[in-house]
C-alpha cells in the first residue's frame, strides 16, 4: 500500500465520523438509499485497494469481501451485534473487526418500552381511530388493555439492553424475572439499586409467569428460534411479546400462528425474519390490532448514531495504524 490509506463505507453514516475519518484516509461512500449487493461492495474494496470498510448490520461480510482487498486490515460495523460478519474469517486473515457496544443499550432499551407501553395501551390503534375520524365519544370498552404498572415483566438475557430495560421496570412497580445462560449476580446487584429484586428462573417458567417477555439475546446458533410455537404455547393469552434483538431469534410462522389463535395478546417487534418485512407478509394482517412493528430503530437516537459513527472512525484508524481496537468483535466474542 502507497500514499494515503482509503476506507470505503457502504452507506452515510453520521457526519462526524465521515470527517473523522477524512481527516487521515480517502475516504468513499455508498450514498444509495438501499445498501450496496455484496458483489459492489467486493469491486469497490478491489478498485479502491481499501486498506478500511465501513459497514452496517445489512451487509453480509464474508470470506468473499475480506479477500477482496488484499490490504484490507479492518472492518467496522456501525452496530453492536456482529452476526452477519464472518470473525473466523477475519480472524484466519488478521483482520480486525470494530463494532459499537455500550452505547445502544440505553437508546435501545427506550425502544423496547416505546413498543411495551404502545401494545399494552393500543396507542398506534388510538392515532388511527383519530385519524379515521371514528372518535365519536369517550367509550367505556374503547382501546383498553392490561396495566403495565405492578405487571411482571420477562426478560430473556440480562446483558446490557437486557438490564437497561429491566431498570425502567422500577418507575412501573413492576416484578422482573430474567432467564439466561447463568444467573447474573452483579447485574441483580445493579437492578437492587433500583429497588428491583430480579429474579433468575428458567425459561418455560418466565414465560409463563411474565405479563410481558422481552428479548434481548444475541443471534447465535443457539438462538435462533428461541421463541417458537412450544415457547408461545407457554405464554399467556394475554401476555405481550416485545423483540428487539433479532428477527431470527423468533420463529415468525409460529408467532404468526399464536397470534391468529389469540395464544399471545400482542407482539410488539422492532426487528422480523425476514428483514425488512414487506407491509402484504402474512404477518402484518395482525397489524395493527395485535402486532406493532417498528424498522429497526432501536438506537436510532440521534445523540448515540453521532457515538457509533466516532466509535466505527475509532476503530477504523486503529486497525489501519496497526493497534489494539478499542471494541473488537473479535476478542468481545471470545475469541482471542
Ligand atoms: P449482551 O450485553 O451481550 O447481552 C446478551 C445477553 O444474552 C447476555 O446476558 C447473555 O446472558 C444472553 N445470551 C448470550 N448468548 C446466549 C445464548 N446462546 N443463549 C441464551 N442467552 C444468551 O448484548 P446486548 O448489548 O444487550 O445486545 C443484545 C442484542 O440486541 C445484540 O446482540 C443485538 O443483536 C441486539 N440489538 C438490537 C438493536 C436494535 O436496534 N433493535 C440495537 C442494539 C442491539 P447469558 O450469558 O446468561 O446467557
Amino acid at each position: 500500500m502507497t500514499g494515503t490509506p482509503t476506507v470505503y463505507v457502504t452507506r452515510t453514516i453520521p457526519e462526524i465520523g465521515l470527517d473523522r475519518l477524512r481527516e487521515r484516509y480517502e475516504v468513499a461512500v455508498w450514498d444509495g438509499k438501499l445498501p450496496p449487493t455484496k458483489e459492489h461492495i467486493v469491486s469497490m474494496l478491489a478498485e479502491l485497494d481499501a486498506a478500511g470498510l465501513v459497514c452496517l448490520l445489512s451487509d453480509e461480510i464474508d470470506a468473499e469481501v475480506l479477500d477482496a482487498s488484499p490490504d484490507l486490515s479492518v472492518v467496522s460495523t456501525f452496530s453492536v451485534g456482529y452476526d452477519h460478519v464472518h470473525l473466523a474469517a477475519a480472524a484466519e486473515r488478521g483482520i480486525a473487526v470494530g463494532h459499537t457496544p455500550g452505547v445502544l443499550a440505553e437508546t435501545t432499551a427506550d425502544l423496547a418500552w416505546a413498543l411495551l407501553l404502545t401494545c399494552a395501551r393500543r396507542t398506534v390503534e388510538g392515532h388511527a381511530h383519530v385519524a379515521a375520524d371514528e372518535w365519536e365519544t369517550w367509550g367505556p370498552r374503547l382501546l383498553t388493555g392490561p396495566d403495565v404498572h405492578d405487571a411482571t415483566l420477562g426478560i430473556v438475557g440480562l446483558g446490557e439492553i437486557g438490564t437497561a430495560t429491566a431498570k425502567r421496570a422500577a418507575g412501573f412497580e413492576m416484578d422482573v424475572r430474567y432467564s439466561g445462560r447463568s444467573p447474573k449476580p452483579e447485574r441483580e446487584a445493579e437492578l437492587a439499586e433500583f429497588g428491583l429484586d430480579a429474579t433468575y428462573v428458567d425459561r418455560d417458567e418466565l414465560l409463563a409467569e411474565s405479563d410481558f417477555v422481552s428479548l434481548h439475546v444475541p443471534l447465535v446458533e443457539e438462538t435462533e428460534g428461541l421463541i417458537g410455537s412450544a415457547e408461545l404455547q407457554r405464554m399467556s393469552e394475554d401476555a405481550i411479546l416485545i423483540n428487539t434483538s433479532r428477527g431470527e431469534v423468533v420463529d415468525t410462522d409460529a408467532l404468526d400462528t399464536a397470534l391468529a389463535a389469540g395464544q399471545i395478546g400482542r407482539a410488539g417487534l422492532d426487528v422480523t425474519d425476514p428483514e425488512p418485512l414487506p407491509a402484504d407478509h402474512p404477518l402484518f394482517r395482525h397489524a395493527p390490532e395485535r402486532l406493532v412493528v417498528t424498522p429497526h430503530i432501536g438506537s436510532a437516537s440521534t445523540g448515540t448514531r453521532n457515538r457509533m459513527a466516532e466509535m466505527v472512525a475509532a476503530c477504523t484508524e486503529a486497525g489501519i495504524e496497526g493497534e489494539p481496537l478499542p471494541h473488537s468483535a473479535i476478542r468481545d466474542a471470545g475469541m482471542e
